[in-house]
């Protein structure tokens, strides 16, 4: 195997500079099994991070899957399959009977693309709000979207910003009904830029969990007062459910479920099948009927055997394993484990999250809540250093971000708080 160093500059001469690698000492890894990963040197590492492999790194029902319809048959969507139908019927059964219908890509930016141009279709508008900080993909038009990443020339006039919520420092300074009503006013206040601009309104998108924007602690209903401007409106309300979907946060299959409405449109990918690139969008029938209507639509991958008989075998595995309830049980057991680590450590401010998708938001001190993004940093290569992979997120950067293989046990969970400990005893 080649060392880190040549790796690196092949990467460079190979694939361009500025492409990042987490950590100050990249890992190079050679082989997954469940929530394990191995480097080059046979080091073995704990997975906090990655939420791709849902059902754990290289799933053997998801490999077999894999394997049998590759040596059966691949090919593309103009003929006729029942692996896309059977895939379908069972990914649309767990959700509100309203969300009967799906187009699958392969990513979950192409999954939000053809919502933006779902909600054009049905409103005839273009004009969309989006919250600060948040991140929906990589294409032309939902890049738009991304503050993070901001694109040359500026976002276009159709795009508007609204504060994603944060329930550690929430907005107008009180948590509970104003909180709530204060972001409704931001999106109400956006939907009336939108109408009077040449663009009009046709939809908020959001990721119901706020995943990238640090997964703030919200009561069901929270989204209501907003939601219903944008009814009101006449515009479509999009969740991009690549981040919490597929049971990730526990109690519920689907963060708008969690969240306690029921969206025009879902957006799907990441987790779908399980590392093989599978995305997806779920809508009802007639706003499908619309955008299929107004843009000619063909993805010659989308939607092929091999990604729906992957994609088909992740749900299966979700189910016979139990794996949202493990989610459940086993991420309300590592989140108390991080409360009681909070009590040791100062740096820790707050702790939240739901299910297998949490972590701690680090700050320089508790009175003033002083984001420590540089400590985060430190805090995350730290663990690397001692065999734990997890990353950091949030408005602030701050906020560490645990979010493993779905068969992740109480057993890995103390390994992880344990190692932690020591990382935050040494700063
Ligand atoms: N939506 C959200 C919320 C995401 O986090 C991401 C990827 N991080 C995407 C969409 C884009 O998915 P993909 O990289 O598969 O295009």
């Amino acid at each position: 195997m080649a060392d880190n160093a040549t790796l690196l500059a092949r990467r460079e001469r190979l694939l361009g500079r500025n492409m990042s690698t987490f950590y100050n000492d990249p890992v190079q890894l050679v082989r997954g099994e469940g929530v394990w990963l191995w480097d080059a040197d046979g080091r073995k590492y704990l997975d906090c991070y990655n939420n791709v492999p849902h059902v754990g790194h290289c799933h053997p029902r998801v490999v077999d899957a894999i394997t049998r319809q590759a040596s059966t048959l691949n090919t593309h969507t103009r003929y006729l399959h029942e692996g896309i139908l059977d895939y379908v019927e069972r990914l649309t059964a767990t959700f509100d009977a309203s969300l009967d219908t799906a187009i699958m890509t392969c990513t979950g930016s192409e999954a939000n693309d053809i919502a933006l141009r779902m909600a054009q279709a049905v409103t005839g508008k273009t004009g969309v709000i989006a919250t600060d900080h948040t991140y929906h993909g990589n294409t032309a038009a939902v890049s738009q979207l991304s503050t993070r990443m901001p694109p040359v020339g500026g976002f276009g006039g159709h795009v508007r910003h609204v504060p994603a919520p944060d329930s550690y420092r929430p907005l107008g300074g009180a948590p509970g009904e104003d909180f709530a009503e204060a972001f409704a006013a931001e999106v109400e206040k956006a939907i009336v830029s939108l109408q009077d601009s040449p663009h009009g309104f046709s939809a908020l998108i959001i990721c119901p969990y706020f995943a990238n924007e640090g997964f703030p602690d919200l009561p069901s209903g929270f989204l209501d007062k907003a939601i219903a401007a944008v009814r009101k409106a006449g515009g479509l309300v999009i969740a991009d459910e690549v981040q919490p979907g597929f049971g990730r946060t526990g109690g519920h299959m689907w963060g708008h479920q969690r969240a306690g409405f029921v969206p025009d449109v879902v957006t799907l990918g990441k987790p779908m099948a399980n590392g093989h690139p599978v995305g997806g969008v779920v809508a009802n029938a007639d706003t499908l009927n619309a955008f299929r209507k107004s843009f000619r639509y063909f993805n010659t991958f989308g939607g092929n055997p091999v990604s729906c008989a992957a994609a088909l075998a992740v749900l299966d595995v979700i189910e016979d394993e139990g794996l949202m309830e493990n989610a459940r049980t086993v991420g309300a057991y590592a989140q108390d484990g991080l409360k009681r680590l909070s009590e040791k450590h100062g740096i820790i401010g707050d702790v939240r999250g739901s299910g297998l998708f949490f972590g701690a938001e680090l700050v320089l001190d508790r009175e003033q809540k002083t984001p420590a993004p540089d400590l985060a940093t430190k805090v995350i290569n730290d663990m690397r250093a001692r065999g734990v992979l997890m990353g950091k997120i949030g408005i602030h950067q701050c906020a560490t971000k645990i979010r493993p293989p779905m068969p992740f046990s109480k057993d890995n969970a103390d390994l992880m708080l344990s190692t932690l400990d020591d990382v935050l005893s040494g700063l």
